[in-house]
Formats: C-alpha cells, sequence, structure tokens
C-alpha cells in the first residue's frame, strides 16, 4: 500500500504515468456516466476519473456507491485534462487520473457535517466542529494552522538552541501557590489530605534552572489556569518559556526580536523590521488608554484638563477640581453613529463606574451649516471650545468623545471606546488596516505595584519575583506607587504576545516584597516560597525572563481571532472537551483511593 505522490503533486509532466494515491473522498461528480472523484490527502486535492468503459463492472459499481470521506487507494494513468476543463485554483488542476484499479480501505458512514466545501464548513456550528473534531481537522485551513504551529514551535526550538539555550521539561504536577488565577488541584492518593497543583506557569522552576547554573532555558511549556473562560482563553495553553542569567532587558528585547523576526519570515515569509519601538505603560495609557495599544490607526487620546480646569460646565470642572482628567478622541467619520452604538459606548463608561458618556457629532444641520450637536456645548467657552477644534482638528462628520474621571478610569474609558469605534469604522469601510501589517511594541516602566483598595494592601503588578528599577529601591519603603518594575510587554496589533521581567535575585529584597508590601505572614511566606527564598542563599545569580503565549502567536500568523482554531484538541469556554466528554464523573472505586468523598452531587448542566 505505498502511494507514488501526495495528491498535490502531479502536474502535465507527469502524463502518461501509472501512478498510486491515497486519501479520502472528498467530493464526487457524475457527469454522463464517467464518476469524477477528488482525492484528498494531507498535502491536497487530485481529481480521479472512473469511466466505465474503461473498468470492470463492479469496480465502477464501488466507485458509484462511495460515500464522501472513505479512504481508498487508487492507481492510475495520468493524462492531461481537457481544454475548459482545468481548475486553475488548485495545482493539480490541470490532470487528472484515468483509473485503472481502486481499493475501498474503509468506508465512511454518511458526515455529521460537509468537510468538503469550506464555505459551508465555516458556518457549522462550533459545538459540533469541537466534538468531531477529527473530521473538523480535515479542513484544509485546519491542518494549515497545525502545520504554522508545528514549523514555528521547530524554527523557534532551532533559533533557541542556535543562542545557546538548553530546553529543559519542568514538572506538571506542581505545589499549589494559591496567588493569581485559580488552580487545578490533583489529589495525592499517597497521603490524604494533600495536593499537587498544575503549573500556571514554570515561572519557579526557571528561576531555580538559574540558580542551578542552567544560565539559558527555555520550554515549550504547557501552563493551566482554572478561571472563567473569556473568548480566547483556554484552561490549558502553551508559552515558550525563557530565562537568561547575566543579562539586562537589552539582552531580552533583541532576544525576542531575533526569535519574532524568524518566526515571521517562516510562517509568513516577511521581513519584519526591528528593534520594535517602545512605550512607556504611561504613555501607553495616556495616547491609548491601554497597555496594549493597537498602533495601526491613530485616534489618540488627547488631554483636555489644563483647559477645563474651573470650566463653567461643572462635570468637567468638578472633576478637574477632584484630582481627575478630561480627555477625549475624535472618531473621524462617526458623527452618524447610531442610538445603539452609542449606547454601547456609554455602557463602556458606565462599567468603569462613570455616570454617562459625553459625545458631540459634528454635522450639517438643515441650514446646510456644521453644527456641534450635544447638550453639553452651551456650557463651553469660546476658548475651551476654540481649544477642542484645535488639538482634535475638529471637522465636519467627526465624532468626539469625552471621558473626565480619575486618570486611569479616564484612559481605560476611552481605551476600549477607540477600540469599539474603529471595528466600527473598519465594518462601514471608513478604516482599513492591511492583513499584513503587524506593528510590534515594547510596553515598559510598569508600575512595579498596584494598590487594592478591599484588601488595603499592595498587590504585584506582574508577578512578585519582578525586580523593581533600581534606582526606585528607596521608594518601596516612602512611595510604592511610584517604584517602576523592570517588567516588559511584548505586544502585537493590540494583542500581548507575552511578557516577562528581570528578577529579584536577593533574598532579603524578595523577602520584603513578600512581607512587607505584599503582606504575606512569614509563615507563609515559608511554606509558600521558602525553598526559593533558600536556593537564593546558594548563589542566585542575576536572571530575568519572558514568556510568549504561544496559541496567541499562532492565532496571529494564521490571521484567526480565536486560539482554539490553532490548538489541535481545544476546550469550550465552559472547559469542556466535547469530543471526549470530559470532564467527566468517575467511579465510587476511583475516589475512595483517592480518600474523596463528593458531597453534593450537582445536577450537569447540560
Ligand atoms: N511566568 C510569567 C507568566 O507566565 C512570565 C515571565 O515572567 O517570564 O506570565
Amino acid at each position: 500500500m505505498k502511494r507514488t505522490q501526495h495528491c498535490n503533486e502531479l502536474r502535465p509532466e507527469h502524463a502518461g504515468q501509472t501512478v498510486t494515491l491515497v486519501g479520502w473522498v472528498h467530493s464526487r461528480r457524475d457527469l454522463g456516466g464517467v464518476l469524477f472523484i477528488d482525492l484528498r490527502d494531507r498535502e491536497g486535492r487530485t481529481q480521479t476519473v472512473f469511466d466505465p468503459s474503461d473498468l470492470p463492472k463492479e469496480v465502477f459499481e464501488r466507485a458509484s456507491h462511495l460515500h464522501s470521506e472513505s479512504v481508498i487507494q487508487i492507481t492510475g494513468t495520468v493524462r492531461v485534462r481537457p481544454e475548459g476543463t482545468q481548475n486553475t485554483k488548485i495545482p493539480t488542476g490541470q490532470i487528472e487520473v484515468l483509473v485503472k484499479s481502486l481499493e475501498v480501505l474503509n468506508d465512511a458512514a454518511v458526515l455529521p457535517f460537509p468537510v468538503d466545501d469550506p464555505e459551508l464548513a465555516s458556518k457549522v456550528n462550533e459545538e459540533i466542529r469541537l466534538k468531531y473534531r477529527y473530521l473538523d481537522l480535515r479542513r484544509p485551513e485546519m491542518i494549515r494552522n497545525l502545520r504554522v504551529r508545528s514549523k514555528v514551535a521547530i524554527a523557534t526550538r532551532s533559533y533557541m538552541d542556535g543562542e545557546g539555550f538548553l530546553e529543559v521539561e519542568t514538572p506538571t504536577l506542581f505545589k499549589s501557590t494559591p496567588e493569581g488565577a485559580r488552580e487545578f488541584l490533583v489529589p495525592n492518593r499517597r497521603d490524604p489530605g494533600t495536593f499537587y497543583a498544575l503549573p500556571q506557569s514554570p515561572q519557579q522552576f526557571k528561576q531555580i534552572l538559574m540558580v542551578s547554573g542552567i544560565e539559558r532555558y527555555f520550554q515549550l511549556a504547557r501552563c493551566y489556569r482554572d478561571e472563567d473562560l473569556r473568548a480566547d482563553r483556554q484552561p490549558e495553553f502553551t508559552q515558550v518559556d525563557i530565562e537568561m542569567s547575566f543579562i539586562d532587558r537589552e539582552d531580552i528585547y533583541s532576544l525576542i526580536e531575533g526569535l519574532l523576526k524568524k518566526v515571521w519570515k517562516t510562517a509568513l515569509n516577511l521581513d519584519i523590521p526591528t528593534p520594535f519601538k517602545r512605550i512607556s505603560f504611561e504613555e501607553a495609557l495616556n495616547r491609548y488608554g491601554i497597555d496594549k495599544p493597537d498602533t495601526r490607526f491613530g485616534m489618540e487620546l488627547v488631554d483636555f484638563t489644563e483647559e477645563f480646569k474651573g470650566s463653567k460646565f461643572g462635570v468637567f470642572g468638578n472633576c478637574v477640581a477632584n484630582g481627575g482628567v478630561i480627555k477625549a478622541i475624535n472618531a473621524r467619520g462617526l458623527a452618524g453613529a447610531t442610538q445603539g452604538q452609542l449606547e454601547i459606548m456609554t455602557e463602556t463608561a458606565k462599567g468603569f463606574g462613570a455616570k454617562g458618556l459625553a459625545y458631540i457629532k459634528v454635522e450639517k444641520n438643515a441650514a446646510g451649516t456644521i453644527e456641534w450637536k450635544s447638550p453639553i456645548v452651551k456650557f463651553f467657552s469660546d476658548a475651551e471650545k476654540a481649544a477642542l477644534t484645535a488639538k482634535l482638528e475638529i471637522q465636519e462628520g467627526d465624532l468626539i468623545l469625552f471621558a473626565a474621571d480619575q486618570w486611569l478610569n479616564a484612559c481605560e474609558i476611552l481605551g476600549k471606546i477607540r477600540l469599539y469605534c474603529a471595528d466600527v469604522l473598519k465594518g462601514q469601510g471608513k478604516l482599513t488596516i492591511p492583513a499584513d501589517q503587524f506593528n510590534f511594541l515594547w510596553v515598559i516602566e510598569f508600575p512595579l505595584l498596584g494598590f487594592d483598595r478591599e484588601m488595603n494592601r499592595w498587590y504585584s503588578s506582574h508577578h512578585p519575583f519582578t525586580a523593581p528599577v533600581a534606582d526606585d529601591i528607596p521608594l518601596l519603603k516612602t512611595d510604592p506607587k511610584k517604584v517602576r518594575g523592570q517588567h516588559y510587554d511584548i505586544v502585537v496589533n493590540g494583542v500581548e504576545l507575552g511578557g516577562g521581567s528581570i528578577r529579584i535575585h536577593q533574598p532579603d529584597v524578595q523577602k520584603t516584597i513578600f512581607e512587607e508590601l505584599l503582606q504575606i505572614p512569614p509563615d507563609e511566606t515559608q511554606s509558600r516560597f521558602g525553598y526559593m527564598l533558600e536556593a537564593f542563599k546558594y548563589g542566585a545569580p542575576p536572571h530575568g525572563g519572558i514568556a510568549l503565549g504561544f496559541d496567541r502567536l499562532i492565532a496571529i500568523l494564521c490571521g484567526t481571532t480565536s486560539i482554539r482554531d490553532v490548538i489541535a484538541f481545544p476546550k469550550t469556554a465552559k472547559g469542556v472537551d466535547l469530543m471526549t466528554d470530559s470532564p467527566s464523573t468517575v467511579t465510587p472505586r476511583q475516589l475512595r483511593d483517592l480518600h474523596i468523598e463528593v458531597k453534593a452531587a450537582v445536577k450537569k448542566d447540560v
């Protein structure tokens, strides 16, 4: 059972040759008694011809009754297709194979959904696609995605190897370190009441590997987070996880720029320019209202705090008096926004605690003069209006949107609305972004800590192992809010591709962060991180690293918005594997072995 070619290989120069092909019955057409079967394998498609005048009756009969997706092997002669019947859409479109013999390797039952028509298949409900994932994966787009994934994984390994990195596997049965996302726990049969946890990332192991003197580590690491899943999250996902010793931030930037250059070349044959631009967290928020800006379009936030200081328009005047800021964006071409669209934007603002959303539609009135349509404009002074006109370059057709709030909130409100407006404008054809435009950006100088008002304590913006910027260390004791972390995120087209940091390698600084700032009680610090603090006492080199979201990276390269399209066997938004029907119940005996009793049998929500 040996094929002589794949189904994408035959060309007119093969005419006259006898070939053997194997694959799946992609489609079948009966034209005036002659049967055409498109045979498909992983590489492509070839048209085969069953001519009854040339074949034993039973072979023709058998071929006539084949279901789509049956697995067959044919042997036949290659011939050039007659003029006018050639298909320019596929590489084998100039030839066909006149079948001499057929072997049916396996019949297929009638399919739950068609896989031969890309249009139809892409409209199939995703739950059906996931239940029959093996059929879904037969679609050429899905095979292409898995191929890109494989090629990028191999390119990554070869690049990292070339840079002197060792690929080291770290355990997936790890210790529970309750922080950040919720963990998956694995009960330990040997010691009832104790549990392993699946790692959220190999963070601690990779730092320990630096203490071990590995110097350069990487891994395509599986990570687990038991979060309520958002659209593009999976409970298990893959990271390109990296850690290096004796380096600073610049080394990480150039390593990753080189890696992404190679990846883009491998997957898309595109040369991306390096080095990437850098932007501070503060500037990203001020200009784009988000810490992962999409810089492929403008519509930047403009600050009007100075202009509205003491404004007669109370909402703005009071906001500034209370230490807030006034910001605005100009959504050019959106003056005609519908009531529904404005409501969505208003709800966005309210989601941040704002009372509403102030906006101005710049449109011609019945008399033909341009008018600022908004109930708030009458409160604006001439100077305020002049400032708006000048700084937002206001013209007919504009929609001006405001946020008046504390700095971070005001930025984030407009950041979200800016993205929404861009989507609307894209839908209306007023904003076009080329599919092969990739704006990479390092976002740097994040605050090391945020303050949790409810818990009345600081929390790490990235994770507690991130080192403060050296100049800011004295501020840890006096003004922690001002301390910048040596943390960096890599962003492309508004998507966070990954992030990392230079780590704390001095055990005393690490202990201060844990105990004084994060207020983790000393005994808890000891039980959770004691082994790390101890390891750091025995010669920990300065080190740092980063992790890139591999699934997201592949999704971007494949031009899909869903990471499920680039994972062979993903789970649904509810964390269910529909093909194997997992998670599932287990036998009483298994539970007994694990010393687990299920108290309330919650009815499965199907
Ligand atoms: N472990 C971090 C994460 O998973 C990445 C890093 O700091 O290297 O986000």
